[in-house]
């Protein structure tokens, strides 16, 4: 390559205030090879754009170097405007001189010298690069869903009204997620199920959904357009296809005091249940370590033990003999909307988190409980009816304290991040208890009020202004029982007093945390995530739905604490990002990837341990007669990211990373 442009960027200031851009490419323009160099203001924008293109027809550049910012931002814009002027887009490749240079240094002097040698390096290396071309690959046009919560919901309706097939995996044995156990929801206060309800119906009689609850995704092959998806289906020990939903199973189990997890522990279920009346798809789960037969057998009893559900089931749809059974479904695409979870009560992994919080009571004092118990407590379905009253004796809490970030912005436990929905739902709580509790009093001790949203501080005013809540900037040091009440023992920092109240009931807001396995859920989809277990987007704001793995989307709050609003606009933009994906036949991928050299290869497959997302396959050479020469590795185009791992890794330096070639490499290494 001899006809080299160069176009360094001043990014605005963010370049151009720690960088002397003319230097630069004065100093590039002397390079051999560079036949053009040139500085401008914004090389991004239109008249940079037209520059570039002018300067490629008009000096028969054959080769690019954009002096700019991470090619994260702007390879493609800069790629597609090589392209618009006849130059293979390949043939243009970019120097970071802002967050490798000017952001991270104050010497203009150095950083000056910095950005010129950063600008060798590529120049050097892009000496060596080859026109590439597009690979297309064809697409599967169904997606799978994972997790049946309003986001999971939301993107399988979107994408299955935008004609699409979609496969949702639940893993309970309903959909609804966390907001099926909301009672009225901010920050319009309507009620959770009559907004919710009619949306699970809609999947279940989607013809596009197919719904597969009581499942979970055992693993993962293949890539982008072209996934294949292994689904687990546990045993309910009911046959669907026969079951009708009538209830008398559970009406007719004489095990009826199994705490329920719907009613976070303050109500109670069968062994053989479904978890509300709601519920989508409305067909019980026997609960097998609760199931007295199951329990008879496990113990080895031969005699039949119970089996009441079965009698009494006309449609004999009740299969204590059911083995979990796998599906394999083909995909293009996959959205992860596998919620969160909260500390809370009964989960022995977040108990033991809890514990750190044995100042707070929690576990030991019944009468203090989380913000999804209140929920229970105060919706109309919930183990009450709705009346809000203390677990311990069933009495009208009359003083109840609401504390808020119980695990959130707490380093010293190890959460920092804020839960960003606490306030929010706390100043619920604090209307619905007066609501029910007309001559209650609600405390609330908070650290500093977060209302970020459309409407959300005014809801927080009016929630201060209706239920007469006394909110006290501070932090509780300790709870304790004192006979029928429970002591709170804390510090109000706006007036520097410490304060002691006498509750009836304390209402701890906890933490937001990723569901559990969530990170062999990610794994098994090559999925990163944080050192909290949320997944990682591919970038915060310019690819908030998409993750680093081609085809694999979030939704909700598996990416970070959201509220319903945020769940659900997430899940739309998912989906018209799975939509535009599905609107192609073949799907467009860049050639950055590695291509191992059949003459070399000695077939030792230390690519195909270290690749990190299963890209190489053995491939068997035979000759004219069909007799095998030698199996060697190849790399599946689809798949490969071009992390390069394969690459440096062969011993026999068969493997070459295109835009990555040891050749490359060294010419840029020796130019600096
Ligand atoms: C006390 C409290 C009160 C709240 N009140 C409000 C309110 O008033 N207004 C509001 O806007 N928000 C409120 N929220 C927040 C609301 O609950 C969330 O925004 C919402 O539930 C997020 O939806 P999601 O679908 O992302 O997650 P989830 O509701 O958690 O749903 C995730 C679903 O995925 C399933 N799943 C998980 N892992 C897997 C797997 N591996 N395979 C298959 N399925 C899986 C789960 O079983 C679940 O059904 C409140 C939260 C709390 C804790």
């Amino acid at each position: 390559m001899s006809r080299i442009g160069v176009f360094i960027c001043h990014c605005g200031e963010n370049i151009g205030r720690t960088v002397d851009c003319a230097r630069v490419a004065q100093s590039l323009g002397d390079l051999p090879g560079v036949v053009h160099s040139v500085d401008y203001k914004y090389m991004c924008s239109d008249p940079g754009q037209v520059l570039i293109k002018q300067a490629i027809q008009e000096k028969n550049l054959d080769g690019i170097v954009v002096g700019a910012c991470s090619p994260h931002m702007h390879e493609k814009t800069f790629r597609k405007a090589a392209a618009s002027a006849g130059l293979n887009p390949f043939l243009c490749e970019m120097a970071n001189l802002r967050e490798h240079c000017s952001w991270i240094h104050e010497d203009r002097e150095l950083a000056t010298e910095k950005a010129i040698a950063l600008g060798r390096f590529i120049v050097e290396k892009i000496k060596y690069n080859r026109p590439l071309s597009t690979i297309y690959i064809p697409v599967e046009r169904r997606a799978l869903v994972i997790g049946g919560g309003i986001a999971g919901i939301q993107a399988a309706l979107d994408i299955a009204d935008g004609g699409r097939d979609v496969i949702l995996v639940e893993k309970e044995s309903s959909i609804g997620g966390h907001m099926s156990q909301l009672s009225e929801t901010f920050p319009t206060l309507d009620c959770s199920q009559c907004i919710l309800t009619p949306r699970m119906v809609e999947v279940a009689q989607h013809p596009r959904i197919k719904l597969l609850a009581y499942s979970e995704v055992e693993s993962v092959d293949g890539y982008i357009g072209n996934f294949q998806v292994k689904i687990r289906r546990k045993a309910r020990s009911v046959d669907e296809t026969k079951c009708n939903g009538c209830g008398e199973c559970q009406k007719n189990c004489p095990n009826k005091k199994i705490p329920s997890e719907f009613d976070q522990g303050l109500g109670t279920r069968t062994a053989i249940y479904v978890p509300f009346p709601q519920a989508v798809p409305n067909i019980p789960v026997i609960d097998r370590a609760s199931c007295a037969l199951f329990r008879g057998r496990a113990k080895g009893v031969k005699k039949v033990v119970c089996g009441k559900c079965a009698e009494v089931c006309g449609r004999n749809a009740v299969d204590f003999d059911q083995q979990d059974s796998f599906v394999t479904e083909k995909v293009g695409a996959i959205v992860v909307a596998t919620g969160y979870q909260l500390y809370s009560i009964g989960k022995s992994q977040e108990l033991d988190i809890l514990r750190g919080y044995g100042e707070y009571g929690y576990g030991t004092i019944p009468d203090v409980i989380d913000g999804l118990q209140f929920e229970r407590l105060a919706s109309a379905s919930g183990p009450t009816g709705g009346k809000i009253l203390r677990p311990s004796d069933g009495k009208e809490p009359k003083k109840i304290v609401f504390l808020q970030c119980i695990g959130s912005r707490d380093p010293a436990k190890g959460i920092e991040y804020c839960s960003k929905i606490c306030c929010m739902y706390v100043a619920k709580h604090t209307m619905l208890y007066h609501h029910k509790v007309h001559d209650g009093k609600a405390v609330v001790f908070y650290m500093d009020i977060r209302a970020g949203g459309k409407g959300y501080d005014e809801f927080v005013r009016r929630a201060i202004e209706e239920s007469h809540a006394l909110y006290l900037r501070g932090r509780v040091s300790r709870l304790s029982r004192d006979g029928d009440v429970i002591r709170v023992q804390g510090f109000d920092t706006l007036s520097g007093e410490p304060v002691v109240i006498n509750a009836d009931m304390v209402v701890l807001a906890t933490a937001m945390r990723p569901q559990p396995g969530i990170a062999a859920l990610a794994q098994k989809l090559s999925v990163s995530y944080d050192q909290h277990g949320f997944l990682n987007e591919a970038h915060p704001k310019l690819r908030p739905v998409e993750t680093n793995t081609a085809g694999v989307f979030l939704a909700g709050a598996c990416q970070s604490p959201r509220d319903i609003p945020d769940s659900v606009a997430m899940a739309s933009a998912t989906a018209s990002k799975v939509l535009g994906l599905f609107s192609k036949e073949l799907l467009e991928r860049e050639p950055l990837i590695a291509r191992v050299d059949r003459m070399t290869c000695t077939g030792c497959f230390h690519c195909e341990r270290v690749c990190p997302y299963g890209a190489v396959e053995r491939k068997t050479l035979t000759d004219s007669k069909g007799r095998i020469i030698k199996v060697i590795a190849e790399v599946n185009q689809g798949v490969c990211q071009g992390c390069g791992t394969c690459q440096a890794t062969c011993p026999s330096k068969s493997v070459e990373l295109d835009g990555f070639t040891d050749e490359q490499i060294y010419a840029a290494v020796n130019a600096i």
